[in-house]
């Protein structure tokens, strides 16, 4: 008996099988390139397992349609990626495995992992950002993702510019958002380097930061959370978290009594597993529910 995990990201996707306590027991990972190779080889993969496949979980890139009642539920559906767009993935996978399947965003899974797993574990509401080539953000409530019409798209809030800041954005549909100003692509172009091989010093990251903080403000003004992990590629910049930390202090000037610092402002403690942890934990649980 073994459940599937799909972590579908823009630039690779990683495939999963675990048992039921989550430990992980054969995983492979393959560029995103098109729908029809990529799926392909997703296929192969599970095909592998299939008299033993409980369920599959779903995290991927998006926007998607996460609505039941839709044509397009299962679809992703207006990414940049055109290849992708209004891709029936729920509906491939269905066509190969006769077996329930949850579908939900990357960070949406990746908040799910750290809710169930990590340092959300012990908290009923949890909120979830991935910083890396674009901003995602996902919140978990008692158990269950806050939605409404579609998934959530905080990455792309609007903050407050850093004085010294003069880059114009990465954002093609906003100006002076988060994602636009404070994800990997925008730290590349401003230095000319991969966030990875920027300095630690470099005064790129307090700009960064001042951002980062911004959303962490804004999100406890809006969710007032247990506690809020940001995860990705760019937070590996490990000076980053403290820098984010003291000026969501200085931007909250005491206004509301948060938790301790060091416990609300976290990076994941399943670190890159977040998401493919949080897939297999949907796939569980999508599994019982179909019972
Ligand atoms: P993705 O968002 O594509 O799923 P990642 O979360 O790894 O994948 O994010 C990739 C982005 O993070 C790239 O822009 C990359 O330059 C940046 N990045 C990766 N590692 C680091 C690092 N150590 N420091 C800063 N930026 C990094
Ligand atoms: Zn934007």
């Amino acid at each position: 008996m073994v459940y599937g995990a799909i972590e579908a990201g823009g630039t690779k996707f990683v495939c999963a099988v675990g048992d039921e306590d989550f430990n992980l027991l054969a995983k492979a990972s393959f560029p995103t390139t098109t729908p029809a190779e990529t799926m392909q080889l997703v296929i192969e993969f599970f095909t592998q397992y299939k008299e033993d496949l409980q369920s599959i979980g779903v995290g991927s890139f998006g926007p998607i349609d996460i609505q039941r009642e839709s044509k397009t539920y299962g679809f992703i559906t207006a990414t940049p990626k055109s290849a992708w767009q209004n891709f029936d993935f729920v509906g491939t996978l269905k066509k190969f495995f006769a077996v329930p399947i949850a579908w939900t965003t990357d960070v949406n899974a990746a908040c799910y992992g750290e809710y169930i797993l990590g340092y959300g574990s012990e908290y009923s509401n949890v909120v979830y950002y991935t910083v890396g080539t674009g901003i995602g953000g996902g919140a978990i409530q008692n158990g269950r993702f806050i939605e409404g019409f579609s998934h959530p798209e905080m990455g792309h809030m609007l903050v407050r510019r850093h004085q010294k800041d003069h880059f114009s954005g990465s954002c093609p549909f906003h100006q002076d958002c988060l994602e636009g100003l404070a994800a990997g692509p925008a730290i590349e172009k401003r230095t000319g380097k991969k966030g990875q091989e920027v300095a630690e010093k470099d005064p790129v990251w307090e700009i960064v930061a001042s951002y980062i903080a911004q959303c962490a403000y804004n999100t406890t003004l809006m969710l007032s959370p247990d506690v809020i992990i940001f995860g990705g590629g760019v937070m590996k910049q490990t000076q980053l978290k403290m820098k984010v930390q003291e000026k969501f202090l200085e931007l909250l000037n005491d206004y509301v009594s948060i938790p301790k610092i060091a416990d609300y402002i976290v990076t994941p403690k399943l670190g890159d597993h977040a998401g493919i942890t949080g897939c297999l934990a949907l796939a569980k649980e999508v599994k019982q529910h179909s019972a």
